[in-house]
């Protein structure tokens, strides 16, 4: 199908629509910080310059879907069906020592002191590519912590909407390219919605309650987070803090007997713990860390997430739900588990069960269809294709249950849009991959709130494995359905 783009020169585009981008996003603070940055200087998000086409019906399915992922999680973190979630978690823990162990190690601790709050806020997002053969939205992965580009994603749609409404995408005779609406994701007042309703739900010893976001040193994301912060002060008055897990002793105090934690300050109430940080290892620099992530998990403050919603996050959680017996377990429901089923791909683990002897047989017979993952976040720590036997061969094979084996999805290629990066655009070959939003508030029995919340397109460079936007081969996008 050939789906129009607006069709500018590089002249145009150079002389006319890049100071455009670039006004607009500083205006409007579509930035984030360069490398090695100083606190004054920030540099426009990579964008695309125009939206790019994504199947209505996919899209729709894949939103469609997003309150069953958000029950689905919630239900595996609350340890359902017969402690499932703690069974796989410790078999993980023991492959994953690194990561998975310690977290593991760090919620028993947790239920040894008590686990004060039975409320929990998880905030979502499940990934997407479609698949260029049938059109169908196959899932990447499921996120359960510090989910980003919400704001972003808001920002660009506005911006894309700005340029078309302003006659940019048609610069010869200033008209409207597109002349329906270019859908704009409300991620950043919904993300912000649900912490509110959270915060409100937090029984207070005092009303001054606060969200605490916990933040990494030197982020240059920072500006994606206080998008969300003005927002839950414009629309619901509710203050923040930004803290990284180092300083959190510094600045909080924990009251031993009512588990609630204060701004040592101002004496204000954390309700939430809104983790932008805390998802790789590396983050974690000293037992002192990992006491501060503890410190959190037993505090009164509702934990978005709290460890086990984390846990449930896992590729290995991932892989096996793909098992049917498995997620009949979950949803019983057999039409609502044939529409989740379609959107999974083939994934093996490469442990000695039956599927694991499959996999490990695959992945040196045709690693071309293959990426491997090990249990991380955050980017960049996949092995692809050909590198699949040779990073296999170099590890001890009891080592090789901490990764899963996914077959890749492959997406159409997009040739007609553009990316930009600073004062330079690039007309490549891009893939997009879509992000649904969704949060949910709930405890041991019930659920509070389960809601669809936005969504994300990120577009990279197919030339690309991986597509991190500020790793520098990745940029936010938008949507236009067709
Ligand atoms: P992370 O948690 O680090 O983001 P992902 O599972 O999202 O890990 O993998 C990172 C990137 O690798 C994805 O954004 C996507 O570009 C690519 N990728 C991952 N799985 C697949 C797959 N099955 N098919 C094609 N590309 C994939
Ligand atoms: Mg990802
Ligand atoms: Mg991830």
């Amino acid at each position: 199908m050939n789906l129009p783009y607006p069709d500018l020169s590089e002249t145009e585009i150079k002389q006319e629509i890049l100071p455009e981008v670039h006004q607009w996003a500083l205006a409007n603070g579509l930035v984030m910080y360069p490398v090695g940055f100083s606190s004054e200087q920030a540099t426009i998000v990579p964008t695309t310059l125009y939206p790019t086409y994504l199947p209505r019906a996919s899209f729709d399915k894949a939103v469609s879907l997003q309150k069953i992922y958000n029950k689905l999680y919630a239900d595996i973190s609350r340890n359902s069906c017969g402690g499932w979630l703690t069974q796989e978690s410790i078999k993980l823990a023991k492959y994953d020592n690194e990561f998975t162990g310690k977290l593991w190690e760090l919620y028993l601790k947790s239920m040894e002191q008590g686990i004060a709050q039975k409320l929990r806020l998880g905030i979502f997002r499940s990934d997407y590519l479609i698949d260029k053969r049938t059109n169908e939205a196959k899932q990447v992965e499921f996120n359960t912590i510090s989910v980003s580009f919400g704001a972003s994603s808001t920002k660009v749609g506005e911006l894309h909407d700005f340029l078309n409404k302003a006659g940019k995408y048609s610069a010869n005779s200033g008209d409207r390219f597109y002349q329906s609406e270019i859908p704009v994701s409300e991620s950043t007042s919904l993300l912000a919605r649900s912490l509110a309703i959270a915060t409100e739900r937090y029984q207070g010893l005092s009303d001054r309650k606060v969200v605490a976001f916990i933040v990494q040193d030197n982020e240059r994301n920072a500006f994606d987070q206080r998008t969300i912060e003005y927002e839950l002060l414009k629309s619901h008055s509710i203050k923040s803090i930004r803290i990284t897990l180092g300083d959190l002793h510094n600045y909080t105090t924990l009251d031993c007997e009512s588990k609630r934690l204060f701004v040592k300050k101002t004496g204000e109430e954390i309700a939430v713990v809104y983790f932008r940080a805390g998802y790789s290892p590396s983050e974690y620099k000293s037992e002192r860390d990992w006491e501060n992530r503890l410190l959190l998990e037993i505090s009164y403050a509702i934990k978005a997430p709290d460890i086990l919603t984390h846990l449930s996050g896992t590729k290995k959680i991932q892989q096996l739900l793909t098992d049917e017996d498995i997620l009949a377990k979950f949803i019983p429901d057999i039409d609502v588990r044939k529409q989740m089923l379609s959107t999974f791909v083939k994934i093996y683990p490469l442990d000695d069960s039956p599927l694991g002897q499959e996999g490990r047989k695959l992945a040196f017979q045709s690693p071309s269809k293959f990426v491997l993952k090990p249990q991380r976040e955050g980017g960049g720590n996949n092995v692809y294709k050909q590198d699949i036997p040779l990073f296999l061969e170099k590890l001890d094979q009891k080592d090789w249950s901490a990764y899963i084996l996914m077959e890749l999805i492959e997406p159409n290629e997009t040739t007609e849009n553009v990316v930009v990066r600073g004062n330079s655009f690039f007309k490549e070959p891009i893939i997009s991959e879509l992000g649904i939003f969704g949060c949910i508030l709930f405890d041991d029995t019930d659920v509070h709130l389960n809601e669809y919340s936005g969504w994300l397109l990120r577009s990279k460079f197919s030339r690309s494995n991986e597509g991190g936007v500020a790793a520098g081969f990745g940029c936010v996008d938008s949507v236009m359905l067709y």
